[in-house]
C-alpha cells in the first residue's frame, strides 16, 4: 500500500460473490488519506511509475497485459484511459473500442472480433467495452434469447482462463457510478456544446433500462470474477479518486510480474562507437 493508502484490493470481487451493486459504493474514497486538491500531484507520480513499468513490460517482452473496461454510459471509460495512460509510450499500448458489431462480426461467433484484439507479448491492450457487451446490451435489449447469452458466462470464463494460461494478465474494471451521477453527466453532454458529440438519443433510452443493466452487470461480474481474471468495482463518481485507484491497481499488477530488463548482448561493455 502507498503512504496515502490507495488500496485497490478492497474493490476486488472475490470468486463466488453474489454481487449486489448497491452494496458497493460509487463515491467512497476507501480509506484514502489525501484529497481532491492534492490528487493531480499524486496522479502525476503514479503516471510516471506506470510509464516505467510499461517500458519494462515492452523491453522484457515476456508478458501480455489486458485491461477490460466496462461501465454504464458516462461512467468514465474514455476519461480513465485519457488520464491514467497519458504518460505511456504509445508504441506498446493499444485501445480496442468495441462498438456495435458490423455485419462481418455478426456473421462470426461473438468472441471472434475480441480474440484478434488481445495483446501480444510485451504489449498492453485496453478494451474499451468488450466481450461483456454480449451478456449486457445483448441481454438488456434482447438481441439474443436467454438460452444464448446465459451459456456465454462459461465461454467467457474459459476464454479468459486460456488467455491467462498462455501468459496474459487480465484486470477487469467496472467503473461504478450512481444513477444520479449519470443524470448529471448526461445533462452536461446536452448543455455543453463541446460535449455534444458524445451524446446520442439512444443514451436516454439506455438510461431507462438502468435497473436491467444493473441486474445484467451483477450477474456478469458474479459469474466471471475468477481468481485469474478478477473484477474490480471501482467507485467512479469522483473522477479524481477513480484515476488514482485504477493507476495504483495497474502498478500493483505490473509490479507483481517481477519484470526485469533483458540481459544485454555479451561483450558490449568495451564497444566504442566511432565517428
Ligand atoms: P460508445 O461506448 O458510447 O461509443 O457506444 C458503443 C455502443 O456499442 C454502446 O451502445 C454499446 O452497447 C454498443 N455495443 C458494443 N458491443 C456491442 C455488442 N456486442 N452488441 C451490441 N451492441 C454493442
Ligand atoms: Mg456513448
Amino acid at each position: 500500500m502507498t503512504p496515502l493508502h490507495i488500496n485497490p484490493e478492497q474493490f476486488r470481487v472475490r470468486p463466488g460473490t453474489d454481487v449486489k451493486l448497491d452494496e458497493w459504493s460509487t463515491s467512497s474514497t476507501g480509506g484514502y488519506t489525501g484529497d481532491k486538491q492534492t490528487a493531480p500531484d499524486v496522479l502525476a507520480a503514479l503516471n510516471e511509475r506506470l510509464a516505467d513499468l510499461q517500458q519494462m513490460l515492452y523491453a522484457e517482452s515476456a508478458h501480455k497485459f489486458l485491461i477490460v473496461m466496462q461501465g454504464m454510459d458516462t461512467s468514465g471509460k474514455d476519461g480513465t484511459i485519457k488520464h491514467v495512460f497519458r504518460t505511456i509510450n504509445p508504441v506498446g499500448v493499444k485501445v480496442a473500442n468495441f462498438k456495435r458489431p458490423n455485419d462481418v462480426e455478426l456473421a462470426h461467433d461473438y468472441l471472434w472480433r475480441v480474440h484478434g484484439q488481445t495483446p501480444r507479448k510485451g504489449h498492453m491492450t485496453i478494451f474499451n467495452r468488450s466481450h461483456y457487451e454480449d451478456v449486457l446490451v445483448v441481454r438488456v435489449n434482447e438481441l439474443a434469447p436467454k438460452q444464448i447469452w446465459e451459456r456465454r458466462f462459461e465461454h467467457i470464463r474459459n476464454f479468459e482462463q486460456m488467455l491467462v494460461d498462455e501468459g496474459t494478465t487480465i484486470v477487469k474494471l467496472f467503473l461504478h457510478i450512481s444513477k444520479d451521477e449519470q443524470r448529471a453527466r448526461l445533462q452536461e453532454r446536452i448543455d455543453n456544446p463541446a460535449k455534444h458529440w458524445k451524446f446520442e438519443h439512444g443514451d436516454i433510452t439506455e438510461r431507462s433500462h438502468w435497473d436491467s443493466y444493473t441486474e445484467a452487470y451483477e450477474q456478469a461480474i458474479g459469474e466471471t470474477s475468477t481468481k485469474h481474471a478478477p473484477w474490480y468495482v471501482v467507485p467512479a463518481d469522483k473522477k479524481w479518486y477513480r484515476n488514482l485507484v485504477v493507476s495504483q491497481l495497474l502498478i500493483d499488477k505490473l509490479d507483481a510480474l517481477e519484470m526485469c530488463y533483458p540481459e544485454p548482448e555479451i561483450g558490449i561493455e568495451n564497444i566504442v562507437v566511432n565517428d
